[in-house]
């Protein structure tokens, strides 16, 4: 089996998908590029609803704590 040398990956998008993976191999140690078509990233819809799954991944990312100051919980008591 040939293996892998190449420390580039090239990303095609930069959605929250293409920036988690983006984010994910830069932390272990390659060098993605991220190209994204539009010249801006904008909201669309009502907002991103995030599950514990997604919250785990953010957590391991070392972002939880940024996303969790810009968001609001949502409760159901
Ligand atoms: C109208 C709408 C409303 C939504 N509302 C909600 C909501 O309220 N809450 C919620 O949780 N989810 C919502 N979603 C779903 C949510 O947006 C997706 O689940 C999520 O964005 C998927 O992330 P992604 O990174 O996989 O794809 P995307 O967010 O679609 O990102 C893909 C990126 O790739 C780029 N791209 C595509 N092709 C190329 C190319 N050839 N070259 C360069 N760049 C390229 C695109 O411009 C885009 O930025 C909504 C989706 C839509 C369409």
């Amino acid at each position: 089996m040939k293996m892998l040398t190449a420390k580039k990956i090239i990303l095609i998008g930069g959605g929250i998908g293409g920036t988690a993976t983006a984010l994910a191999l830069y932390r272990a140690g390659f060098e993605p590029i991220v190209y994204e078509r539009m010249a801006i990233l904008s909201e669309v819809g009502a907002g991103v609803a995030l599950w514990p799954n997604a919250t785990h991944v953010l957590k391991e990312l070392g972002v939880l704590d940024e996303v969790l100051r810009e968001s609001d919980p949502i409760t159901n008591y």
